[in-house]
């Protein structure tokens, strides 16, 4: 067919397997196993149909940038709310990654970025991590279009130190850096603090890992005024009412009650420390986790083999058939119950 020629071709992001089987054990998605903050129920069970006649402006895009605005102790102008920081990524690699120049991430990260790039027809480079899985902070000085990398990055759940973040932002003040901080609330520090000094860095963060509302499609990005304004002005060109009515104000409750928050990923933090010594003493080898997963690699048993059987067993995990990393697990972290069916169910598979 003729029109073929002009089609926009794309090999599309294949996120983890969301089976219909409500009984699986689900440890492959990085999803949160709690709940979200009590008050999302409360509000959910208050928001009224008639609501939806009108479109999800204000108030309930006001108020979930207050909340998140005096959280994080900065001003609305330097906030860019979207559904889900996918989107939030998206707009920004159609927004600041113009130059022709290629940009550069690690070659193990999150498998959306060199998706975007294709999409937006943005060249890459992707720099080796090292053999601990650390990114190189001086791999990220030579001339390019722009900068990409998770904190703690994805999948190996490896933190760079704070130093190392502001020396690849201070290495590029040409061009925008894009740090994603989608599991920073799992033991990280953040490097927001640092916005005020870059007006080239963007730090985006999300609540679907540590606020448990995958579900509800909520990121943000924080950053210079004028990053922010140029974001807007591509989102505005795309859609202007992205964030539904429902997510702007149940989004609110889960900002408001900070001691759940904190409770909440302090346990997962807990359970995945737990979880370390527990594979270590299986056999499995991993770089220290920062996010709600670990990243497992066993001394004697190819990792697609333990996916296959605990697949079979009712457990998922993630496993990618890619160079470096298909000796590896990325296990999330579960309740502790759900945990204790993933050791038992290695113990047998590993005897
Ligand atoms: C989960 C994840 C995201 C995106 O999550 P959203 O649900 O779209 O907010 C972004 N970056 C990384 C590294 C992730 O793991």
């Amino acid at each position: 067919m003729k029109w073929e020629e002009n089609v926009r071709r794309v090999v599309p992001y294949i996120p983890g397997e969301q089976p219909e089987d409500q009984n699986v054990i689900k440890l492959n998605t990085n999803e949160n196993p709690y709940p979200p903050a009590p008050g999302v129920a409360a509000r959910l069970a208050s928001l009224t149909p008639e609501r939806m006649r009108l479109y999800p402006a204000f108030p309930e895009q006001t108020q979930l940038a207050e909340v998140l605005a005096r959280k994080y102790q900065i001003g609305k102008e330097q906030l860019f709310i979207g559904v889900g920081s996918d989107d939030v990524l998206s707009l920004a690699f159609m927004t600041f990654f113009q130059s022709g120049r290629p940009v550069f991430f690690p070659d193990i990260t999150y498998s959306f970025y060199d998706v975007w790039a294709d999409l937006y027809r943005v060249p890459y480079e992707t720099k080796a991590l090292d053999e601990e899985f650390c990114i190189r902070p001086e791999d990220y000085r030579q001339p390019n279009g722009g900068v990409i990398f998770p904190n703690p990055n994805a999948p190996t759940g490896v933190l760079m130190d704070l130093s190392g973040v502001e020396e690849i932002v201070e290495a590029n003040r040409d061009v925008v850096v894009i740090v994603d901080e989608a599991y920073i609330d799992f033991g990280g520090t953040s490097c927001l603090p640092l916005i005020g000094k870059y007006d080239n860095l963007l730090v985006v963060q999300t609540f679907s890992k540590s606020r448990s509302m995958a579900g509800m499609r909520i990121g943000y990005a924080m950053g210079d005024p004028k990053l922010i304004r140029y974001l807007n002005d591509v989102k505005y060109s795309v859609n202007s009412y992205t964030m539904n009515y429902a997510a702007l104000q149940l989004g609110v409750e889960a900002v408001e009650d900070e001691a759940y928050f904190e409770e909440c990923c302090a346990r997962i933090v807990k359970t995945r420390e737990h979880a370390e010594s527990r594979l270590r003493q299986l056999g499995f080898t991993f770089p220290k986790s920062y996010g709600n997963f670990i990243f497992a690699s066993h001394k004697r048993i190819p990792a697609k083999e333990i996916f296959e059987k605990l697949k079979a067993d009712g457990i998922y995990v993630r496993y990618w058939d890619k160079d470096r990393i298909r000796n590896h697990l990325r296990i999330t972290v579960g309740t502790d119950e759900q945990m204790e069916a993933l050791y038992r169910a290695l113990e047998t598979l590993l005897e």
